[in-house]
């Protein structure tokens, strides 16, 4: 009795926290150590990390076979660069970044890390070698400094602290009350959107994986924590492989390469300034957001003017 009841008490454990705090897709994997759906083939090897470049070569994948989410996608991140995804809500970029941690396998295709196809390689060491700030972090109900080292086990107090003040994140720990040790949640810090998401950038500086997806938040920022977020990101991304799901086009101007995706398909690609003077689907997002930005604007000041 004793055997079975502790196991279920563990999942129940587990489950009210993956309940309370609908944990990211990372964590949540981590925790119950595995997708049910994908199994390390027989003899799959540890991922070799001599080149980080990541590419997606035809990929095609559904969640449903009535509707078919990626259709013929291609591109390469190189080792080091910045890559930057953009399209219309539902086009398929976090089913890419799915993939990418291999949640699910392409249904034709293939992705490959330094030639690699990951399909082969074992799912702990594809995991490790891969960082995300995802969308909307949520933390741990546990203290700052646990969100924190769960980017590394084993990190020194130091090392979690220099990753928060990289993150930018270190000012507002230091002024909370208990600091590094103050509780995250219902009943302890609460943090904001921006907050959680520098915390996130700690964890994945402390983690210092080679490849890198950020998936920017689509809630709206103040002006200061966006500029501030993005630092960190760019902190974060220097030297690493780096994929960035974007919602505001102003973050990803010095991309090495966009994506600009549709309906599943890559329609438009290219540097920031050759897509704008190429005038299509990018050239008129970015036209879109701009006057977006500026009606915000106005409405701004007319309320500080009043
Ligand atoms: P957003 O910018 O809003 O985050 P996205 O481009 O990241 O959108 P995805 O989340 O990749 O889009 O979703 C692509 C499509 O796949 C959507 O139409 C969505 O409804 C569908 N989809 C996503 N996850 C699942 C799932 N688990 N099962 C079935 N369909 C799904």
């Amino acid at each position: 009795m004793i055997q079975l009841y502790q196991p279920l008490s563990f999942m129940g454990l587990v489950y009210r926290e993956i309940k309370q705090s609908a944990i990211d897709l990372e964590m949540m994997f981590d925790i119950l150590n595995k997708n049910p759906e994908i199994e390390d083939r027989p003899g799959a090897a540890p991922l070799a990390l001599t080149d980080t470049a990541l590419r997606f070569e035809n990929v095609f994948f559904h969640y449903d076979p009535r509707r078919e989410i990626l259709r013929g996608v291609s591109f390469e991140v190189p080792a080091g660069k910045t890559v930057a995804l953009v399209g219309a809500s539902g086009a398929g970029k976090s089913t890419i970044s799915r993939l990418i941690f291999r949640f699910y396998e392409p249904s034709s295709g293939r992705i490959t890390i330094g030639g690699q196809d990951i399909a082969g390689v074992t799912q702990a060491s594809l995991r490790a070698a891969i960082g995300i700030v995802p969308q909307d972090t949520v933390l741990f109900n546990d203290s700052i400094a646990y969100n924190i080292f769960y980017g590394r086990d084993g990190a020194s107090e130091d090392e979690m602290k220099a990753a928060a003040r990289l993150a930018q994140i270190d000012h507002f720990i230091e002024s909370a009350p208990g600091g590094y040790e103050a509780q995250v949640g219902e009943r302890g810090l609460k943090l904001s959107g921006g907050e959680k998401q520098r915390v996130a950038i700690a964890r994945a500086i402390l983690k210092g994986p080679p490849i890198l997806i950020l998936d920017e938040a689509t809630s709206a920022l103040d002006s200061l924590t966006e500029r501030e977020i993005q630092t960190a990101l760019d902190r974060v991304a220097r030297g690493r492989t780096t994929l960035v799901i974007a919602h505001r086009l102003s973050t990803i101007v010095n991309a090495d390469e966009i994506l600009v995706l549709d309906k599943g398909r890559i329609i438009e690609r290219g540097s920031h300034a050759a897509l704008l003077a190429q005038g299509g689907a990018y050239a008129a997002m970015w036209s879109r957001q701009n006057e977006i930005m500026q009606a915000e604007e106005t409405l701004r000041r007319a309320a500080l003017e009043e």
